[in-house]
């Protein structure tokens, strides 16, 4: 016979800890399901050791290399530190013409703007976020601040998404490290729906949502991740990859711009340790995807915007059991077994040094 825990403070209660529930998403106002029963049985996950491919720290067939020509002729300079350039096949384009169409209000589209650029994190074709020296991923971390900065003072762009597709089983086509920046003239989607949560949360409390999510979760601690004096690292309570994690500033910026240089010091070391733990829980270079989440640049001031950014990896339980959202979360909506408290603590007992150190 037993009862159930009183919910004393944050803690996850018993109940929900072992029996299925659906927890609600602050940001976006979705739900997820999760079935922590299923999970019950014995961990079966092994650590593969996947022999890394040992890349070397140049190679002359990649696009991105220096000193290399892209497909569209153009020829890449010998750069030392970051390097950003126009995507040679971009998504978007910034003289897309003005064209609209509806029907009956059923049939409804409208053309779209905007600018789709490459950041290859170094000139070391061998290096991923991970492996990178702190001053070095800082040096990237400068670049997504330049580029937010310049390509959201344009009347023409609404938005800017800094991201990067890791791994080829997140269609990521060059091993080079490296990320992307769409920026467009609309709020896309994911954007759109967190704007609409933080904006109604800042108007009935003045405080960000994520600065109360932040406090709340820096006290349950049952979700932490790692932190710093500028940033924490979660899994969220709201979690619908298996280890997806949110980074959080501690001080509530809207964007990487508004970060002094402790801040952005700060975010290069969650960077490097976060993504080191990811690599070592299955022993692999741990394929996400993840980006910044950061005010739009309508030009309207955004208080209720708190800089975060999203790690959403597909692994499951090894290198290559992955997460598939499929039939129910296709037709119904997310699931997930593993409990998110579950996942921060195999994230938390993950270690940070370097998987592998490649090259010199
Ligand atoms: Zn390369
Ligand atoms: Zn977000």
């Amino acid at each position: 016979m037993s009862f159930p825990r009183p919910h004393f403070g944050f803690g996850v209660p018993d109940a929900l800890a072992e029996q299925p529930h659906r927890r609600l998403n602050p940001l976006t106002g979705e739900w997820v399901l999760v079935s922590p029963h299923r999970a019950l049985r014995p961990w079966q996950g092994q650590v593969e050791e996947v022999p890394a491919d040992t890349p070397e720290a140049y190679d002359p067939t990649c696009y991105l290399c220096p000193g290399n020509t892209r497909a569209g002729g153009h020829r890449n300079p010998d750069y030392a530190g970051p390097f950003v350039f126009d995507n040679d096949f971009a998504a978007l384009k910034a003289d897309s013409p003005e064209v609209q169409m509806n029907v009956e209000d059923i049939l409804v589209a409208r053309g779209e703007t905007g600018v789709a650029r490459v950041i290859c994190f170094s000139p070391r074709h061998d290096l991923s976020l991970p492996e990178m020296e702190i001053p070095a991923i800082r040096a990237v971390v400068d670049v997504w601040a330049d580029e937010y900065a310049r390509l959201g003072s344009r009347p023409d762009i609404g938005h800017v998404q800094i991201f990067e597709n890791k791994g080829e089983m997140m269609g990521c086509s060059n091993p080079h490290p490296h990320g992307q920046i769409w920026a467009q003239r609309s709020l896309p989607m994911a954007a759109a729906r967190e704007l609409a949560h933080q904006a109604e949360h800042y108007r009935r409390h003045r405080r960000t949502l994520l600065d109360d999510v932040l406090q709340v979760e820096l006290r349950a601690r049952e979700r932490l991740v790692l932190e710093n004096d500028t940033f924490a690292v979660f899994v969220p309570f709201w979690a619908v990859w298996p280890f997806e994690t949110l980074v959080i500033s501690r001080e509530p910026v809207a964007d990487v711009t508004a970060l002094d240089d402790a801040g952005r010091d700060g975010l290069a070391d969650v960077l490097k340790r976060l993504t080191a733990r990811y690599d070592n829980l299955f022993g692999v270079s741990f394929p996400y995807s993840a980006g910044l989440h950061q005010a739009p640049t309508d030009g309207e001031d955004h208080p209720e915007w708190h800089l975060h950014m999203h790690f959403y990896p597909p692994l499951l339980r090894s290198a290559t059991v992955r997460k598939f959202m499929v039939g129910y979360e296709m037709l119904g909506e997310p699931q997930r077994d593993v409990t998110p408290e579950s996942s921060a603590e195999r994230l938390r007992a993950a270690s940070e040094t370097p998987r592998a150190r490649r090259g010199g």
